[in-house]
């Protein structure tokens, strides 16, 4: 549905339904909340295909040679995600004095969160874990966010859970969902939050909406972004973190497999080195080969295996005056990828993988431009009334866990907190 004028007051008004915006938007609106999202995403089936990803994916430079990857649709950039779930940092929370506790325990009733089961797991996983251990690597399985009990060898896209289908539950509940909807400020009277403008599709007009609570859920480089141009200048002020990454891919002779859940094991090296399978399903495998000028590989799909290299590099950078991120790595992140790619190639290399590559180098996730305890309190709250951030801005820096179950948790304990509120 597209709305131009809102002429109706919402209990509360959600920025993006990604992560976070569609986990408020269900908690709120089994509450019986009257709950808007203005999502500048699409509504169209998630699809995995060129031209799908090509439609919702957006890219940010987030330094000279890096862009940072996101998803304009409903359910955010969990359309394009791999699934894994890393457990919340609870300790480094409660730390900040917000405690999930009770979060998690909701969470893991509610989403297919387990390890992929041993028959699931294909060749080139295997192979590659095998060759781990044998070296001496603490190759384990990770956490994924599948619903394996639906699997049928195909649908490796459509297993994962995604956020739509919080959208999808809000919107049987009464949520009103507007699409295209590109929110550019909040509107603030005596450092009250009472509503948000954004514009629809391409056109230059600006149209209002009104609410008791305004969430800002747009993800951790729009967020910031909308809460200067409403006159909180301070965000960004120490900068964020991108996790570099770099893959190294190789061909094993004779290996024939079946498809893989990506990320469904890893390593780590050290506080700062992670090791993780990057044997992609067939779909992504191609897209990769593409985006890597290695279209030949193609054909091969079933001999490659793969390792993702992902580093932590200290939080820094900046958001220019003119909404510009920008942050340079340094030697010592470089020297992290290298120590971290010679131990990828001896893996891949006792194997029996040949023709080895390295692909470019990625951003693995630009977050943290918001600090808890500094931006916003421990109720998500900025130092204006009623205008909240749950959204990867605000993960704190100190564990790079992939972040999306720790984003469901954090959602869910602004619901909890907003709806004792109202
Ligand atoms: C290729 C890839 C693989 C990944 N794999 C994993 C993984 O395996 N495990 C994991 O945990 N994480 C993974 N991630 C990261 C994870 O998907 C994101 O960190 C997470 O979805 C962020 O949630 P969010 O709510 O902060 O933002 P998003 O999910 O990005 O949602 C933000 C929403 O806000 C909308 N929006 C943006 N600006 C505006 C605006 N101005 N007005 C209105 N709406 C706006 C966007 O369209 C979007 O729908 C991956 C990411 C990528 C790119």
């Amino acid at each position: 549905m597209k709305y131009s004028n809102i002429e109706e007051h919402f209990d509360a008004i959600i920025v993006g339904s990604g992560t976070c915006g569609a986990t408020i938007a269900k908690e709120l609106s089994k509450q019986n909340k009257k709950v808007l999202i203005l999502e500048r995403g699409d509504n169209s089936p998630l699809k995995e295909s060129l031209l799908g990803y090509a439609k919702i994916s957006n890219e940010v430079r987030v330094t000279d040679k890096l862009k940072d990857l996101r998803a304009f649709t409903t359910g955010g950039t969990t359309a394009m995600y791999l699934a894994v779930a890393d457990l919340p940092p609870i300790e480094t929370f409660k730390n900040l004095g917000i405690d999930l506790t009770e979060d998690l325990e909701q969470v893991r009733k509610e989403l297919p969160i387990a390890e992929i089961s041993d028959g699931l797991i294909g060749a080139q996983a295997k192979k590659l874990s095998e060759s781990a251990i044998q070296l001496g690597y603490d190759w384990k399985k990770k956490l994924m966010l599948v619903d394996q009990s639906k699997f049928n060898h195909n649908n490796y896209y459509e297993v994962k859970w995604k956020a739509k289908t919080y959208v999808e539950e809000a919107l049987s509940n009464g949520l009103k969902l507007v699409n295209q909807a590109t929110v550019s400020k909040v509107i603030h009277e005596n450092k009250k939050a009472i509503g948000i403008e954004y514009s629809i599709g391409k056109k230059k007009n600006t149209f209002k909406a009104y609410g008791e609570k305004i969430i800002l859920a747009a993800g951790s480089l729009a967020t910031p972004i909308i809460l200067r141009n409403s006159g909180i200048k301070n965000v960004v002020n120490h900068g964020f973190y991108i996790n570099p990454s770099i893959g190294l891919i190789g061909s094993v002779p004779g290996l024939s497999s079946a498809e893989n859940f990506c990320g469904c094991m890893g390593a780590k090296l050290d506080d700062d080195i992670e090791l993780i399978d990057a044997n992609f399903h067939r779909f992504l495998f191609n897209v990769g080969m593409l985006f890597s000028g290695k279209p030949l590989r193609i054909a091969s799909y079933p001999k490659h295996i793969a390792i993702t290299v992902k580093v932590k590099e200290p939080v820094g950078g900046e958001l220019t005056e003119k909404g510009k991120y920008h942050k340079e790595l340094t030697e010592d992140d470089h020297q992290k990828l290298k120590r971290g790619l010679d131990v990828a190639d001896k893996i891949l290399k006792n194997a029996g993988a040949k023709k080895i590559f390295k692909t470019g180098l990625i951003s693995g996730g630009a977050l943290g431009t918001i600090k808890i305890k500094e931006h916003v309190n421990t109720n998500l709250q900025t130092e204006y009334d009623n205008l909240f951030v749950c959204d990867g801005s605000i993960l704190p820096d100190n564990e790079r866990i992939t972040p999306t179950l720790t984003l469901v948790c954090l959602a869910k304990y602004l619901s909890r907190h907003l709806i004792a509120s109202f």
